[in-house]
């Protein structure tokens, strides 16, 4: 999003490094590792199984970062850890989330991954280079409905409930399609990832039924979620375990970094995706 929250960003800047929580490191018999690239793009391995989120973008709008250009190049080029990518979701068109020549370029190059996305994304692709008509067979595209839609991919090992959420930043945003995406990989581990989701409640609201029908054992909001509601909402709300904030300013706002919280604030850190016991 352009910040309209990230206000305090441009007040501050800090380059104190944030602790993640001690459980939130990959441990060898977590189901499923998160690696962070930059902004909202974040890879979920889950052995064989690999997804990824917003992972290809171009714009920073000068706030937020990109991904490094070695990174970005291996996972055009599907080396480790970006090898054997089953699906990639996509939350919303907006450019620092969804690049439509960058997307065609990466479904040319890998022609078994599947892409969820908004129908806005299939309209940009389709008018920038690049484009295939026989994409449109790998595409998984949600309609702008309110109802939760759900998905089987990659014969079963990924499951998708996904909502409508609309973007952070009030009527101005209302025509962008924002998608919250639940998924269970494995049927071991479960994330979300928000796009730029509104801290409005009633959008919350709206959908308790489907926050409600599943535990999400780590979840990955838009950092303003988390300053807005606080860290102990953000978890009852979304039915989540474990929370990292993403989309984070280059300039780190000091309601992050002042944060006990976690973030995701650095290209290439990972955090552990496991289920708790009923006593942790
Ligand atoms: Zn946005």
């Amino acid at each position: 999003m352009k910040p309209v929250i990230a206000l305090a960003a441009s007040l501050i800047c800090v380059s104190a490094a944030l602790s993640a929580p001690v459980d939130a490191h990959p441990v060898a018999d977590d189901p499923a590792t998160a690696h962070f690239l930059a902004n909202e793009a974040v890879l979920i391995e889950a052995g064989e199984t690999k997804i990824l989120f917003d992972p290809l973008f171009t714009n920073s709008y000068n706030t937020y970062p990109l991904i490094p250009a070695e990174m970005k190049a291996a996972m055009m080029a599907g080396e480790a850890p970006f090898d054997g990518v089953d699906a990639v979701f996509v939350s919303h068109v907006h450019g620092d989330h969804f690049d439509a020549e960058e997307m065609n370029a990466y479904l040319a190059r890998h022609d078994t991954v599947i892409l969820v996305a908004p129908h806005q994304a299939r309209l940009e692709m389709q008018s920038a280079a690049g484009w295939s008509d026989a994409f449109d067979a790998r595409l998984r595209i949600m309609p702008f409905v309110s109802e939760a839609q759900a998905l089987s991919l990659a014969d079963g090992a990924i499951e998708v409930s996904a909502v409508h959420i609309p973007h952070a930043g009030g009527p101005g945003r209302a025509h962008i399609q924002n998608m919250a995406y639940r998924v269970t990989l494995n049927d071991a581990a479960t994330v979300m990832h928000l796009g730029d989701a509104t801290p409005d409640m009633p959008a919350y609201d709206a959908h308790a039924g489907h926050f409600a029908e599943r535990r999400t054992d780590r979840a990955f909001p838009p950092y303003w979620l988390i300053s807005r509601w606080g860290g102990d909402t953000v978890r009852a709300r979304l039915n989540a375990e474990d929370i990292t904030g993403i989309h984070t300013p280059i300039r780190l706002p000091i309601e992050v970094t002042a944060s006990r919280e976690d973030f995701f604030t650095q290209s290439g850190e990972t955090r552990g995706i496991h289920p708790h016991s009923d006593d942790d």
